[in-house]
């Protein structure tokens, strides 16, 4: 469904992002991407829409290769949710929504406004569907709360029945009740639509309990890749510590884990401690 065959990614500044990553995310599933900052989260999800080019490598999305020449016809099947939700403010809830459809019109018909009706009760369906109410859809959406405004956000995304969504830390600016909430509510509309999603996060402990599987990512290489349960504190504290903090025998695991495969969990042994650990791995 979404394929990254050896993607590796060099910004021209010369910083490298990704180093060579390959993943198989089979259809329907919801695959979270967890990393410290700076890890390539960003850049892996921001590749399989085709904002980022890989310098190595390919992606393909239902069997098309995400390059400029494709970006019409697969940018229509990927939805997005973005972590400071992108919504147009001023503009009402509905209208929000409705912007969800625009890839798929004519332009003349996305300048004039002009929705079909079928995909106005579609808008309203998924207002719905996301927990919010008829009240809720002529109300700006700058009125709305930072949760409320990401079930926009949601409803949007999945306005042209998208095979895959990608979401770039969606919860990051909300408080931990909401993002729970958000995060429910994002894996119930995937399952019951059998969507794909690639959602980035640095929250193990919402990773472990939303994921079907958890791609770990540290500077830029796959260092975890496997179900939740398998992704045990020691696991959280070595992803979380950089590889330039890891020394002596500790480091050695590093170099393993460019070898094995992706399938397997690649820490097995308790790491140094970098601050916070502790607390994202609790
Ligand atoms: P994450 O999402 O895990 O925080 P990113 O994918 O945003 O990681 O970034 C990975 C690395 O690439 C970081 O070192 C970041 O500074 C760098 N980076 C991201 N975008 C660019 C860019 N446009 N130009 C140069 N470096 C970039």
């Amino acid at each position: 469904m979404l394929r990254f065959d050896s993607v590796g990614m060099r910004y021209a500044d010369g910083t490298v992002a990704l180093k060579t990553v390959s993943l198989h995310i089979p259809a329907g599933q919801f695959c979270v991407v967890l990393g410290a900052s700076g890890a390539g989260k960003s850049t892996l999800l921001r590749m399989a829409n085709g904002l980022v080019s890989p310098s190595s490598g390919a992606v393909h999305v239902d069997g098309v290769r995400v390059a400029a020449s494709s970006l019409t016809q697969i940018r229509p099947r990927i939805g997005m949710i973005h972590q400071q939700f992108n919504l147009v403010l001023r503009s009402t809830v509905a209208a929000n929504v409705l912007g969800g459809a625009l890839p798929a019109m004519p332009m003349w018909r996305a300048l004039a406004g002009l929705f079909p009706a079928a995909t106005r009760r579609r808008a309203c369906e998924l207002i719905a569907s996301v927990g919010l109410q008829e009240q809720h859809l002529r109300r700006r959406a700058s009125e709305l709360s930072g949760g409320q405004q990401q079930r926009v956000g949601i409803a949007r995304a999945f306005m042209l029945e998208p095979s895959l969504v990608l979401a770039d830390e969606p919860v990051a600016s909300l408080d931990p009740h909401a993002s729970q909430e958000v995060l429910a509510l994002l894996k119930r509309q995937a399952l019951e639509r059998g969507t794909t999603v690639l959602c980035s996060l640095h929250q193990v402990d919402l990773a472990r309990s939303f994921a079907d599987r958890i791609v770990a990512l540290r500077d830029g290489a796959v260092v975890f890749d496997g179900p939740p349960e398998d992704f045990d504190p020691s696991i959280a504290r070595a992803v979380y510590t950089k590889a330039t903090e890891a020394t002596g025998a500790a480091a050695k695991p590093a170099a393993d884990a460019a070898a094995a495969p992706a399938s397997a969990p690649v820490w097995t042994s308790p790491m140094p401690l970098h601050a916070g650990v502790l607390e994202m791995a609790s």
